[in-house]
Protein backbone atom coordinates (compact mmCIF):
# COMPACT_ATOMS: atom_id res chain seq x y z
CA UNK A 1 0.00 0.00 0.00
CA UNK A 2 1.38 3.45 -1.15
CA UNK A 3 0.64 5.69 1.81
CA UNK A 4 1.60 8.60 -0.06
CA UNK A 5 -1.25 8.92 -2.06
CA UNK A 6 -4.02 9.71 0.79
CA UNK A 7 -1.08 11.06 3.22
CA UNK A 8 0.11 14.15 0.92
CA UNK A 9 -0.99 17.42 1.36
CA UNK A 10 -1.44 18.19 -2.58
CA UNK A 11 0.29 21.42 -3.40
CA UNK A 12 -2.02 24.22 -3.79
CA UNK A 13 -4.45 22.64 -1.61
CA UNK A 14 -5.90 23.64 2.01
CA UNK A 15 -5.95 21.15 5.09
CA UNK A 16 -8.76 21.06 7.73
CA UNK A 17 -6.80 18.95 11.12
CA UNK A 18 -10.54 18.83 12.17
CA UNK A 19 -11.51 16.98 9.13
CA UNK A 20 -8.18 14.26 9.76
CA UNK A 21 -9.01 11.34 11.95
CA UNK A 22 -5.68 11.04 14.02
CA UNK A 23 -6.66 7.24 15.05
CA UNK A 24 -6.39 6.20 11.46
CA UNK A 25 -4.61 2.98 11.01
CA UNK A 26 -5.26 1.85 7.36
CA UNK A 27 -5.59 -1.78 6.33
CA UNK A 28 -4.60 -3.01 9.30
CA UNK A 29 -6.20 -3.63 12.62
CA UNK A 30 -3.01 -4.30 15.19
CA UNK A 31 0.34 -3.53 15.15
CA UNK A 32 0.83 -7.68 14.80
CA UNK A 33 -0.90 -7.67 11.38
CA UNK A 34 1.15 -5.02 10.21
CA UNK A 35 4.40 -6.15 11.36
CA UNK A 36 5.17 -8.29 8.08
CA UNK A 37 4.22 -5.15 6.19
CA UNK A 38 6.22 -2.49 8.57
CA UNK A 39 9.55 -5.08 7.77
CA UNK A 40 9.03 -4.94 3.58
CA UNK A 41 8.88 -1.49 4.20
CA UNK A 42 12.31 -0.66 6.89
CA UNK A 43 14.11 -3.15 4.60
CA UNK A 44 13.53 -1.68 2.06
CA UNK A 45 14.10 1.69 3.42
CA UNK A 46 18.18 0.08 4.46
CA UNK A 47 18.15 -0.74 0.93
CA UNK A 48 17.67 2.40 -0.04
CA UNK A 49 19.71 4.67 1.76
CA UNK A 50 22.60 1.82 1.10
CA UNK A 51 22.26 3.06 -2.31
CA UNK A 52 22.22 6.75 -1.53
CA UNK A 53 25.45 6.21 0.66
CA UNK A 54 27.05 4.57 -2.15
CA UNK A 55 25.84 6.92 -5.48
CA UNK A 56 26.35 10.46 -3.74
CA UNK A 57 23.96 11.48 -5.84
CA UNK A 58 21.39 12.62 -3.75
CA UNK A 59 20.55 13.34 -0.07
CA UNK A 60 17.51 12.84 2.03
CA UNK A 61 15.96 15.24 4.16
CA UNK A 62 13.32 14.23 6.45
CA UNK A 63 11.57 16.90 8.27
CA UNK A 64 9.98 16.36 11.32
CA UNK A 65 7.25 18.49 13.03
CA UNK A 66 3.97 17.66 15.61
CA UNK A 67 2.99 18.98 19.34
CA UNK A 68 4.54 17.78 22.34
CA UNK A 69 4.00 13.91 22.71
CA UNK A 70 3.25 13.43 19.07
CA UNK A 71 6.08 11.32 18.41
CA UNK A 72 8.74 12.92 17.00
CA UNK A 73 11.62 10.99 18.95
CA UNK A 74 10.23 8.18 18.45
CA UNK A 75 10.43 8.53 14.97
CA UNK A 76 13.92 9.62 14.64
CA UNK A 77 14.62 6.39 16.58
CA UNK A 78 12.50 4.24 13.77
CA UNK A 79 13.90 5.73 10.95
CA UNK A 80 17.33 5.45 11.66
CA UNK A 81 17.40 2.05 12.92
CA UNK A 82 17.02 1.33 9.42
CA UNK A 83 19.86 3.65 8.08
CA UNK A 84 23.20 2.89 8.55
CA UNK A 85 25.24 5.54 11.25
CA UNK A 86 27.65 6.39 9.15
CA UNK A 87 26.15 8.23 6.43
CA UNK A 88 22.56 9.63 8.85
CA UNK A 89 22.66 12.59 11.13
CA UNK A 90 20.13 14.04 13.37
CA UNK A 91 19.01 17.28 14.58
CA UNK A 92 17.06 18.33 17.18
CA UNK A 93 16.09 22.02 17.34
CA UNK A 94 15.53 24.02 20.79
CA UNK A 95 14.99 27.26 21.15
CA UNK A 96 17.57 29.26 19.55
CA UNK A 97 20.25 30.53 21.15
CA UNK A 98 21.77 34.11 21.28
CA UNK A 99 24.33 33.47 18.65
CA UNK A 100 21.20 31.84 16.42
CA UNK A 101 19.11 34.33 17.06
CA UNK A 102 21.12 37.15 16.04
CA UNK A 103 21.13 35.24 12.60
CA UNK A 104 18.55 34.95 10.05
CA UNK A 105 15.86 31.84 11.16
CA UNK A 106 17.34 30.00 8.40
CA UNK A 107 21.21 29.87 9.36
CA UNK A 108 21.10 26.91 12.55
CA UNK A 109 19.13 25.10 10.23
CA UNK A 110 21.20 25.55 6.38
CA UNK A 111 24.55 24.16 8.35
CA UNK A 112 22.80 20.90 8.96
CA UNK A 113 20.84 19.74 5.37
CA UNK A 114 22.46 17.13 4.49
CA UNK A 115 25.24 16.57 1.70
CA UNK A 116 25.10 14.64 -1.20
CA UNK A 117 25.03 10.56 -0.28
CA UNK A 118 23.98 11.90 3.25
CA UNK A 119 20.24 11.56 5.12
CA UNK A 120 19.51 13.60 7.83
CA UNK A 121 16.68 13.78 10.33
CA UNK A 122 15.14 17.30 11.48
CA UNK A 123 13.43 16.69 15.27
CA UNK A 124 11.61 20.09 14.74
CA UNK A 125 12.94 22.24 12.18
CA UNK A 126 13.20 26.02 10.25
CA UNK A 127 8.80 25.31 10.58
CA UNK A 128 9.13 26.55 14.22
CA UNK A 129 9.92 29.92 12.64
CA UNK A 130 5.96 29.84 11.81
CA UNK A 131 4.85 27.55 14.66
CA UNK A 132 5.75 28.16 18.11
CA UNK A 133 6.91 31.94 16.89
CA UNK A 134 3.39 32.58 15.49
CA UNK A 135 1.47 31.30 18.53
CA UNK A 136 3.44 33.09 20.59
CA UNK A 137 3.98 36.18 18.84
CA UNK A 138 7.59 36.15 19.53
CA UNK A 139 8.09 38.16 16.26
CA UNK A 140 5.93 40.74 14.88
CA UNK A 141 3.43 39.13 11.86
CA UNK A 142 4.88 41.77 9.08
CA UNK A 143 8.45 39.27 10.16
CA UNK A 144 7.14 35.63 10.55
CA UNK A 145 4.08 36.38 7.39
CA UNK A 146 7.02 36.15 5.16
CA UNK A 147 8.67 33.26 6.14
CA UNK A 148 6.69 30.74 4.29
CA UNK A 149 7.79 32.29 1.33
CA UNK A 150 11.40 32.33 2.10
CA UNK A 151 11.12 28.82 3.50
CA UNK A 152 9.84 27.64 0.60
CA UNK A 153 12.68 29.23 -1.73
CA UNK A 154 15.49 27.46 0.92
CA UNK A 155 13.84 24.12 0.34
CA UNK A 156 14.10 24.57 -3.53
CA UNK A 157 17.83 25.52 -3.05
CA UNK A 158 17.89 22.12 -1.33
CA UNK A 159 16.15 20.59 -3.76
CA UNK A 160 17.88 21.97 -6.49
CA UNK A 161 21.57 20.64 -4.98
CA UNK A 162 19.72 17.01 -5.17
CA UNK A 163 18.02 17.02 -2.03
CA UNK A 164 15.02 14.75 -2.00
CA UNK A 165 12.86 16.39 0.73
CA UNK A 166 10.06 15.16 2.64
CA UNK A 167 8.31 16.23 5.69
CA UNK A 168 6.28 14.89 8.24
CA UNK A 169 2.96 16.62 10.27
CA UNK A 170 2.79 13.95 13.03
CA UNK A 171 -0.77 14.38 13.87
CA UNK A 172 -1.93 13.02 17.58
CA UNK A 173 -5.68 14.03 19.30
CA UNK A 174 -5.62 16.17 22.17
CA UNK A 175 -7.02 12.88 23.99
CA UNK A 176 -3.60 11.07 22.77
CA UNK A 177 -1.85 13.91 24.18
CA UNK A 178 -2.87 13.38 27.47
CA UNK A 179 -2.98 10.20 27.50
CA UNK A 180 0.76 10.28 26.73
CA UNK A 181 2.01 12.71 29.02
CA UNK A 182 -0.15 10.60 31.45
CA UNK A 183 2.65 7.64 30.74
CA UNK A 184 5.19 10.06 30.95
CA UNK A 185 4.23 10.82 34.69
CA UNK A 186 4.09 7.15 35.87
CA UNK A 187 7.02 5.50 34.02
CA UNK A 188 10.56 6.58 35.29
CA UNK A 189 11.93 6.05 31.57
CA UNK A 190 10.01 9.01 30.64
CA UNK A 191 9.68 11.52 33.68
CA UNK A 192 12.48 13.42 32.16
CA UNK A 193 10.86 14.23 29.00
CA UNK A 194 7.99 15.93 31.27
CA UNK A 195 8.14 19.86 31.03
CA UNK A 196 5.44 21.88 32.23
CA UNK A 197 5.61 23.93 28.96
CA UNK A 198 4.00 21.02 27.64
CA UNK A 199 0.75 22.12 29.85
CA UNK A 200 1.33 25.24 29.05
CA UNK A 201 0.93 24.84 25.11
CA UNK A 202 -2.23 22.28 25.20
CA UNK A 203 -3.64 25.93 26.45
CA UNK A 204 -3.07 27.35 22.63
CA UNK A 205 -3.79 24.03 20.47
CA UNK A 206 -6.29 26.03 18.36
CA UNK A 207 -3.86 28.16 17.58
CA UNK A 208 -1.37 25.97 16.35
CA UNK A 209 -4.13 24.61 14.82
CA UNK A 210 -4.44 27.54 12.61
CA UNK A 211 -0.89 27.63 12.75
CA UNK A 212 0.02 24.34 11.38
CA UNK A 213 -2.80 24.68 8.64
CA UNK A 214 -1.25 27.63 7.12
CA UNK A 215 2.34 25.46 7.47
CA UNK A 216 0.41 22.56 5.45
CA UNK A 217 -1.47 25.22 2.96
CA UNK A 218 1.06 27.65 1.96
CA UNK A 219 4.68 24.86 2.14
CA UNK A 220 3.61 21.65 0.55
CA UNK A 221 4.89 22.01 -2.59
CA UNK A 222 6.35 19.53 -5.31
CA UNK A 223 9.64 19.87 -4.47
CA UNK A 224 8.98 19.24 -0.94
CA UNK A 225 5.71 18.35 0.15
CA UNK A 226 4.05 17.91 3.69
CA UNK A 227 2.52 14.23 4.80
CA UNK A 228 -0.49 14.50 7.50
CA UNK A 229 0.79 11.00 9.24
CA UNK A 230 -2.26 9.76 11.66
CA UNK A 231 -0.29 9.20 15.06
CA UNK A 232 -2.36 8.11 17.64
CA UNK A 233 -1.27 4.62 16.71
CA UNK A 234 2.21 4.30 16.90
CA UNK A 235 2.97 1.27 14.84
CA UNK A 236 0.86 2.86 11.71
CA UNK A 237 2.78 6.04 12.45
CA UNK A 238 6.11 3.68 11.57
CA UNK A 239 4.53 1.67 9.11
CA UNK A 240 3.85 5.23 6.92
CA UNK A 241 6.83 6.97 7.60
CA UNK A 242 8.75 3.89 6.70
CA UNK A 243 6.96 3.47 3.56
CA UNK A 244 6.57 6.74 2.51
CA UNK A 245 10.76 7.16 2.73
CA UNK A 246 11.34 4.23 1.04
CA UNK A 247 8.94 4.47 -1.91
CA UNK A 248 9.82 8.27 -2.23
CA UNK A 249 13.67 7.03 -2.48
CA UNK A 250 12.81 4.28 -5.02
CA UNK A 251 11.56 6.83 -7.25
CA UNK A 252 15.46 8.36 -7.47
CA UNK A 253 15.95 4.66 -9.32
CA UNK A 254 19.96 5.04 -7.70
CA UNK A 255 22.48 2.13 -8.59
CA UNK A 256 24.96 0.79 -7.24
CA UNK A 257 28.12 2.97 -8.60
CA UNK A 258 30.14 1.12 -11.01
CA UNK A 259 33.24 0.37 -9.65
CA UNK A 260 36.42 2.47 -10.00
CA UNK A 261 39.10 -0.40 -10.41
CA UNK A 262 39.53 -3.48 -13.39
CA UNK A 263 37.86 -5.89 -11.67
CA UNK A 264 39.70 -8.53 -14.24
CA UNK A 265 43.43 -6.74 -13.04
CA UNK A 266 42.45 -6.90 -9.26
CA UNK A 267 41.12 -10.48 -9.71
CA UNK A 268 44.71 -11.46 -11.05
CA UNK A 269 46.53 -9.52 -8.13
CA UNK A 270 44.40 -11.61 -5.67
CA UNK A 271 45.22 -14.74 -7.25
CA UNK A 272 48.69 -13.76 -7.52
CA UNK A 273 48.55 -13.00 -3.44
CA UNK A 274 46.68 -16.15 -2.99
CA UNK A 275 49.44 -18.41 -4.74
CA UNK A 276 51.85 -16.35 -3.14
CA UNK A 277 50.63 -16.73 0.57
CA UNK A 278 50.20 -20.76 -0.40
CA UNK A 279 54.27 -20.73 -1.41
CA UNK A 280 54.87 -19.59 2.02
CA UNK A 281 52.81 -22.06 4.02
CA UNK A 282 54.27 -24.87 1.58
CA UNK A 283 58.12 -23.48 2.57
P1 LIG B 1 11.67 19.62 22.86
O1 LIG B 1 11.55 19.30 21.42
O2 LIG B 1 10.60 19.00 23.68
O3 LIG B 1 13.04 19.35 23.40
O4 LIG B 1 11.42 21.19 23.04
C1 LIG B 1 12.11 22.13 22.30
C2 LIG B 1 11.43 23.46 22.50
O5 LIG B 1 12.12 24.45 21.72
C3 LIG B 1 9.98 23.47 22.03
O6 LIG B 1 9.16 24.02 23.00
C4 LIG B 1 10.03 24.32 20.79
O7 LIG B 1 8.83 24.99 20.53
C5 LIG B 1 11.17 25.26 21.11
N1 LIG B 1 11.72 25.86 19.88
C6 LIG B 1 12.27 25.24 18.82
N2 LIG B 1 12.60 26.12 17.86
C7 LIG B 1 12.22 27.36 18.31
C8 LIG B 1 12.28 28.66 17.77
N3 LIG B 1 12.80 28.89 16.56
N4 LIG B 1 11.81 29.68 18.53
C9 LIG B 1 11.31 29.43 19.75
N5 LIG B 1 11.22 28.23 20.32
C10 LIG B 1 11.67 27.19 19.62
MG1 LIG C 1 8.92 18.49 24.66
Amino acid sequence: MDYRKKLIVKPGSKVRLADIDAGYHGKHETSELAATELQQHVAELTRQQYLLYAEKKYALLIVLQGIDAAGKDGTCWHVLAAMNPQGTSVTGFKQPTEAERAHDFLWRVHAHAPGLGQAAVFNRSHYEDVLVVRVHKLVPKSVWSKRYDQINQFEQLLADHGTTIIKLFLYISPEEQLARFKQRLDDPHRQWKISDADYREREFWDDYGKAYEAMLAKCSTEHAPWYVIPSNHKWFRNLAVSQIIAATLQDLRMKMPEPTVDLAEIRQHYHAAVARSAGRRGS
